[in-house]
């Protein structure tokens, strides 16, 4: 039929504009509780506890004891794109975290109570702010407040309640509370591994013992012993992978602890611990680190699984636990970090190379068993 005519472009309320980015960002209580996470740990801690009611719904509650907010800093805390973390434009390419987009707190005040406690080393006492819509408010009675005095330790703990209470299509979207528990539990637990030295608490609100637990200064083996279990931690293969960039690589004992990717954008660095082919898991259980930040690559997930197929048996996956430190400037920032998929520069090699080194070490091992059987 003849075209029709044009409907008027009109601008969205501003409200609903923030409560839809809000919306990318947390999905649900356990991507509520990965911002936290991070921030806690770009702020130095060395312990985090979770307070969970209803599986985050109700009340989210982290308490770390890193070096706090500055009093000064907390009427524009929660606002967008605030950060600590990020000045210049240049510093765009160069940071080393992804923790530079100055939205969770902004996104959780938008969809959520909001409430923060803090104290900086150089404070007398405690500061407490509450955030309604990324600015200082009172939620009980909408008026714009100060941030109030109060007792505390050194350190923030953030308390998030009636997640999504003004939006009801995300809240419905939610699933029972203990699924929503377990997938908090799940983040907890892989951040832990991934920072064996902080001490990571997780427990529900009136519950006399935590279900999550771990000391501060473990390694990596006996944290995945305590939070995976023996029948894991027994089978572990633990190596490192790295390339200088420009093809020329690097033998794997060659390279230091925590050596950062330097000089060209091409060089990076993997360590891994993975199972060998006596441990036969139903689903595999990955965890990917880039650049400290837990994330999802379902290409990376794909080969390293595909790297076992020779020496697992059909329908049977392995335990991989990967972290990798590529150049910031390799991580495409046009992928919204909280993506479910990242990409990054030359993935295809990267992805290639790790899982070579997998499959060459699993190699290894079943040829010096069944040499062993035969002596
Ligand atoms: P980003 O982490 O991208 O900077 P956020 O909204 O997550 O943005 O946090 C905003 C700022 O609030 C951070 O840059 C940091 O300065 C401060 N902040 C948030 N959480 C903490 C915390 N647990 N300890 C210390 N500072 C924090
Ligand atoms: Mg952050």
């Amino acid at each position: 039929g003849p075209a029709s005519e044009p409907k008027p472009i009109r601008r969205l309320n501003e409200t609903l504009i923030n409560k839809i980015a809000a919306g990318e960002i947390i999905h649900r209580p356990a991507s509520a509780l990965k911002e936290l996470l991070e921030n806690s740990l770009d702020a130095g801690a060395i312990s985090i506890k979770a307070t969970v009611k209803e599986g985050g719904m109700k009340l989210l509650q982290i308490q770390d004891n890193g070096h706090g907010i500055r009093k000064s800093d907390l009427p524009i805390l929660a606002e967008r794109f605030t950060t600590s973390k990020l000045s210049t434009f240049s510093d765009l390419s160069r940071i080393t975290t992804y923790g530079f987009r100055g939205e969770a707190l902004a996104s959780i005040s938008h969809v959520a109570h909001l409430s923060v406690v803090t104290k900086t080393k150089a404070d007398s006492c405690a500061w407490k702010a509450t955030y309604v819509d990324g600015a200082l408010v009172d939620p009980k009675t909408g008026q714009k407040t100060e941030p109030r005095p109060c007792a505390g330790n050194d350190g923030t703990t953030i308390s998030i309640e009636d997640l999504f209470y003004n939006t009801p299509t995300r809240l419905s979207a939610l699933r029972s509370t203990s699924e929503e528990y377990s997938r908090i539990l799940d983040v907890m637990i892989k951040y832990a591994i991934h920072n064996p030295s902080v001490s990571f608490m997780c427990k529900k609100a009136g519950s006399p013992t935590p279900d999550l637990s771990t000391p501060s200064s473990s390694d990596t083996s006996t944290s995945i012993r305590l939070l995976y279990g023996h029948s894991i931690a027994k089978e572990l293969i633990h190596s490192k992978v790295s390339s200088k960039g420009k093809g020329k690589q690097r033998d794997e004992d060659a390279m230091d602890e925590d050596e950062e990717p330097d000089g060209d954008s091409e060089s990076w660095n993997a360590e891994l611990y993975f199972t060998n082919a006596n441990y036969q898991a139903k689903k595999m259980i990955f965890l990917l680190f880039i650049n400290h930040r837990l994330v999802e690559s379902p290409r990376m997930k794909r080969a390293l699984e595909a790297a076992y197929q020779s020496v697992l048996p059909k329908g049977t996956s392995p335990f991989v636990y990967l972290s990798l430190l590529i150049d910031p400037r390799a991580v495409d920032v046009n992928v919204h970090p909280t993506k479910r998929e990242v990409h990054f520069l030359n993935e295809e090699a990267i992805i290639e190379k790790i899982a070579d080194s997998i499959q060459e070490n699993l190699a290894k091992q079943s040829h010096s068993r069944s040499f062993e059987y035969q002596t």
